[in-house]
């Protein structure tokens, strides 16, 4: 038997729940995982809550992201006791996903977790940090460099913003943090961020072009943050979209793209290949500050995930949520 955290359809909707589920209910796959940790994300917030139809199959147990240790493998690239790290591919949405003792997944989704992290760090950063830093790559691959200017960073206190914000920080960039939570300025100037605004300033509409400021952005709020980040980021700037904290929509002009020559990069962490990923993980063991990782991390156990969502919707949450998933 094993703890999972079940979504179930019901007649009112779906419905989450702490459940003792057996194993021979796991699906067939290629590798089985003992989940030592895992994340509470944004989307798996959506997912418990039913505030988006992120489940395609139900039942579900919920999760996108595990670290753990590789128990039975039929996979050539991994043996039992291999310490492995996984996000995205569909777990917690179509696939039974981390917020379990227990996984068994496909062997080509798997990443060797870098020798830099326990597994406890690996989901400290999890989806969010590892999508913190895929924007990050996209700014760098872009040509964005320290010397060109500020580099803006919205829904900064989340766990996106904060892995950016603290990796941008150790890079050298002048990292701008947006947050509608001012009191958390200290936060973020502790993991490195040079300056914090309001981000009343970047959320009503505005106007197709701005005042050039910004070398390059990570945006994770989406609709008027967005199309205002666009309009205001300097010529041949680029932003990295990942989120939509804020809103899907996207009411911008093609003003900052025809008249600035800007690049918007969309980032998606769930199908990215396999050696970005590997590339994003290394990276995260290089420029991500063990400590700062620490600042931005608070444990729970996986009873506590329920609750735990609805908090992290209403903006309740600082930085990330580690799923201690034996507890
Ligand atoms: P968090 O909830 O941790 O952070 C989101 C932050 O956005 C909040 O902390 C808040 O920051 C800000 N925010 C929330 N609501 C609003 C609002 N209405 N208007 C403006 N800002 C708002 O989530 P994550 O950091 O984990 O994820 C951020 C976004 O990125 C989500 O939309 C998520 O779905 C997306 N995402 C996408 C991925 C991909 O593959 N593309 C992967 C991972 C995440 P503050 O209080 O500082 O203002």
């Amino acid at each position: 038997m094993l703890k999972a955290i079940l979504i179930e359809k019901t007649d009112s909707g779906q419905s989450a729940r702490l459940a003792e589920l057996d194993e021979a209910r796991l699906p067939e796959a290629d590798v089985t995982v003992r989940v030592a940790y895992s994340a509470l994300n944004y989307k798996d917030a959506l997912a418990i809550t039913g505030r988006a139809p992120v489940i395609r199959k139900f039942p579900m147990v919920a999760g996108i992201d595990l670290a753990g240790t590789v128990e039975k493998s039929g996979h050539a690239a991994f043996k039992a006791g291999d310490v492995v790290v996984l996000n995205g591919w569909g777990i917690g949405e179509g696939h039974f996903g981390g917020l379990a003792q227990l996984a068994r997944v496909d062997g080509s989704w798997l990443v060797p977790l870098p020798r830099a992290f326990a597994p406890r760090q690996a989901m400290a950063i999890g989806t969010a940090g590892y999508t913190a830093m895929l924007c990050v790559l996209a700014l760098e691959r872009h040509g964005v460099t320290r010397d060109q200017g500020e580099i803006l960073v919205t829904g900064a206190s989340g766990g996106v913003g904060s892995v950016a914000v603290a990796v941008l920080a150790k890079l050298g960039y002048k990292v701008v943090a947006s947050t509608g939570r001012t009191k958390e300025a200290g936060y973020l100037q502790a993991l490195g961020a040079a300056s914090v605004i309001d981000r009343a300033e970047l959320s009503a509409p505005g106007k197709a072009l701005g005042k050039e400021r910004w070398a390059g952005a990570i945006d994770t709020v989406g609709s008027h943050t967005l199309a205002n980040a666009c309009a205001t980021t300097r010529y041949r700037g680029a932003v990295a979209a990942c989120g939509n904290a804020g809103g899907m929509d996207l009411p911008a002009s093609v003003a900052p793209f025809i008249l600035r020559g800007i690049t918007l990069y969309g980032i998606d962490s769930v199908r990215a290949p396999m050696p970005l990923r590997q590339e994003a993980w290394s990276r995260l063991a290089r420029d991500l500050d063990p400590g700062k990782l620490d600042s931005m991390t608070r444990e729970i156990g996986l009873g506590e995930a329920i609750a735990a969502a609805g908090d992290l919707l209403a903006g309740k949450v600082r930085g990330r949520l580690v799923v201690d998933v034996n507890r």
